[in-house]
């Protein structure tokens, strides 16, 4: 097909999505709430706070409920999973989040081996603490670090890559997370030497802060939401929306479709024909039982939506 005739038929593609009347309010579990009001007590004795997010959604679904706490001290926002995000408007980013008081900012991928970025984590922090007016301690004092952030943003990888950093260990130790083995004490990884630093092993996890629907869908998206509270067909679709809207069709290619397309169910069709995710049913005809093979809509769906997380449809920018 010519590239003018791709582009006339792009021009015909939604440019809102119809979120079919759905609401958010089961989005996200109510118990992971319960958490917020122990690790608010437990953030009074931290220093400085870590707060990390998806690089993907840098404005979607922060949680500000701990600001109040945040407001007398330092705050530093790492923005997470950087090799997924499509940063060409960098500056755009920093200035919206600096308009809303956030002048920190720290761009990470904590998958990678060696991260220049982690390595400024450190000295950004001194910097942070030494430049808040609560900074008046002693030369020996010890700073005390804390990651927290929504599931999924990477707040693990952010600690085992600080670890791999500062202590030139590898993956931290699995202590705790299965019953009946418990964590003695808190364990302080150090991070900093003048001024001593540590940061505290264990993150504090946020619920996400859904305000509409789109912004559940951009957090289903980025793996935050457990997919089947929102559905993995309108993640997919939603996928699809937005790639097309962004102009990147790198799916076209990865998934063999003769040219892009908004329309969902064809596209599932044909990820399910290449990767061949069929599926026998049973039709009643009237002349009794005969098993057809139909494409496994739930499969490609999955597949379209994993790859996506995995970064092979290309850097991308959902805010
Ligand atoms: P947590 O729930 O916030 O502790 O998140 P995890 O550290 O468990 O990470 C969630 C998922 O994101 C895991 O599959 C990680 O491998 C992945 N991940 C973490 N950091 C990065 C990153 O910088 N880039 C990419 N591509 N994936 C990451």
């Amino acid at each position: 097909m010519k590239l003018c005739q791709v582009l006339r038929n792009v021009g015909k593609f939604r440019t809102v999505f119809d979120f079919g009347g759905r609401e958010v309010a089961h989005w996200f579990p109510g118990h992971m709430a319960k958490g917020l009001k122990q690790m608010k007590a437990g953030l009074k004795s931290v220093d400085c706070i870590i707060e990390i997010h998806d690089a993907r959604i840098p404005f979607s679904g922060r949680n500000p409920l701990f600001q109040d706490t945040l407001d007398v001290k330092p705050h530093l926002l790492i923005l997470n999973k950087m090799d997924l995000s499509d940063l060409s408007n960098k500056q755009r980013i920093l200035k919206k989040l600096q308009q809303d008081g956030v002048r920190n900012v720290l761009f990470t991928d904590c998958l990678k081996q060696r991260d220049d970025n982690i390595k400024k984590l450190a000295p950004m922090m001194v910097k942070i603490i030494e430049n808040s007016p609560r900074f008046n301690r002693e030369e020996n004092t010890s700073y005390c670090l804390m990651v927290i952030g929504v599931p999924n943003v990477g707040k693990s990888s952010l600690i085992n890559s600080l670890r791999r950093t500062h202590l030139k260990k590898g993956r931290a130790s699995r202590v705790g997370g299965e019953p009946g083995i418990t964590r003695a004490v808190l364990t302080k990884i150090q991070v900093s030497e003048r001024p001593l630093i540590y940061l505290l092993d264990t993150p504090g996890v946020l619920p996400p802060k859904i305000q509409s629907v789109e912004t559940g869908m951009k957090l289903a998206l980025c793996g935050t939401i457990l997919d089947h509270l929102v559905g993995e067909d309108i993640i997919a679709d939603y996928l699809l929306y937005s790639l097309n809207r962004l102009g990147n069709f790198s799916y076209v290619e990865k998934y063999d479709l003769p040219e892009p397309s908004d329309d969902i169910q064809y596209v599932l069709k044909r990820i399910a024909v290449k990767l061949r995710k069929t599926q026998k049913v049973k039709a009643l005809t009237g002349v009794g039982n005969i098993t057809v093979t139909i494409p496994n809509y739930s499969a490609a769906a999955y597949d379209f939506i994993r790859a996506f997380r995995k970064g092979e449809l290309g850097p991308v920018l959902l805010d």
